[in-house]
């Protein structure tokens, strides 16, 4: 073996500088650098969808000022009717003060329905081809709760006889894995308990699905498809503004409507009345009363993830 063969490969050099670059907090520029000299420069341009170096080199969301945020969403705006045929416009409700937002569902009343997961592909501009949701519904046999042997591609009628139907989606939770794995620190945990994604930051490299204990993470691995007619032009820059190509996506809670005091889409459409969503420091939300009233359980408790979404029987 040569002195050559001995040496580091470009992509070996290239994950020692990436890793000794992970050490230090980071901003998106100082990860740039690193890159920069590099294919990899060029590779991560192409993994985050976007040739715009304007987009490219903008700031972290939250160093952003009212006036960057402007030229951002104008940017974004401009794009997305270019790409779907459609003027839409783009806001960020920032979180509400003392807020902190919770789900519980219901396993009595949910009968696998599957109208949470219409609603909120709608809502949240997912990609149609390849199809991407946020919420997979399990359906277990009645009396055992092993969600490995759950069939989340059930068809045919329901609710089927001596089955349950648990839905699960991103559990925004309080100590979230996700949040510790993301190299960029493009996704992070608001003040109400979301747990945000900025896919202009997002590069793609998918720790955060690894490390989510609960499967609620969703890549794009095309650009995703939507029919202008079925574009939400109402858009949320940290929630459901269409994702560009190459970068991770999940739920929100529907912040853009929640922090406006709308109910969440997957909530206004389930017909059972399984969903029960609000603030857990207003004793008067139905999600209060929930916690308050009934025997709730979270997934994967033993992970100490300490998730926001709850279940309950009754
Ligand atoms: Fe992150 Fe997964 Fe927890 Fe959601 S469920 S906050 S994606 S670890
Ligand atoms: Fe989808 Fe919104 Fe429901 Fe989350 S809260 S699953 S983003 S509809």
């Amino acid at each position: 073996m040569t002195q050559k063969d001995n040496a580091p490969s470009p992509e070996g050099r290239l994950a020692t500088k990436v890793e000794e670059t992970l050490k230090t907090p980071v901003k998106r520029r100082t990860f740039l650098k690193v890159l920069a000299g590099s294919a990899g420069a060029a590779a991560a341009a192409t993994t985050t969808g976007s040739c715009d170096l304007d987009a490219f080199l903008q700031d972290h969301y939250t160093e952003l000022t009212a006036d960057d945020k402007k030229k951002v969403f104008a940017r974004l705006e401009k794009q997305a009717e270019k790409d779907y045929g459609r003027p839409v416009h783009i806001s960020d409700p920032p979180p509400i003060d003392g807020v902190s937002f919770a789900f519980a569902i219901s396993l009595s009343r949910c009968n696998g329905n599957r109208k949470c997961v219409e609603a909120c592909v709608k809502e949240n501009n997912q990609s149609r081809d390849p199809a991407i949701q946020y919420i997979k519904v399990a359906e277990l046999d009645a009396g055992t709760f092993n969600l490995e042997k759950g069939d989340i591609y059930y068809d045919g009628e329901v609710p089927k006889k001596d089955k349950v139907y648990l839905p699960m989606q991103c559990n925004q939770c309080e100590n979230p894995p996700c949040v510790k794995a993301c190299p960029t620190k493009a996704t992070w945990k608001e003040k109400d308990g979301i747990v945000v994604i900025d896919y202009d930051w997002c590069i793609g490299c998918r720790y955060c699905i690894a490390a989510c204990p609960y499967e609620a993470r969703r890549f794009n691995f095309t650009k995703p498809t939507i029919p202008a007619e079925d574009v939400n032009p109402h858009q949320g820059y940290l929630s459901n503004r269409i994702r560009p190509k190459g970068v991770v996506e999940k739920c929100h809670f529907c912040l853009h409507r929640t922090r406006k005091g709308l109910f969440p889409a997957c909530h206004e459409a389930c017909p059972t009345g399984a969903r029960k969503f609000g603030d857990l420091n207003d004793p008067n939300s139905e999600v209060s009363a929930v916690l308050r009233e009934k025997r709730v359980f979270v997934l994967k408790e033993e992970l100490n993830t300490v998730p926001r979404l709850f279940y309950y029987f009754g």
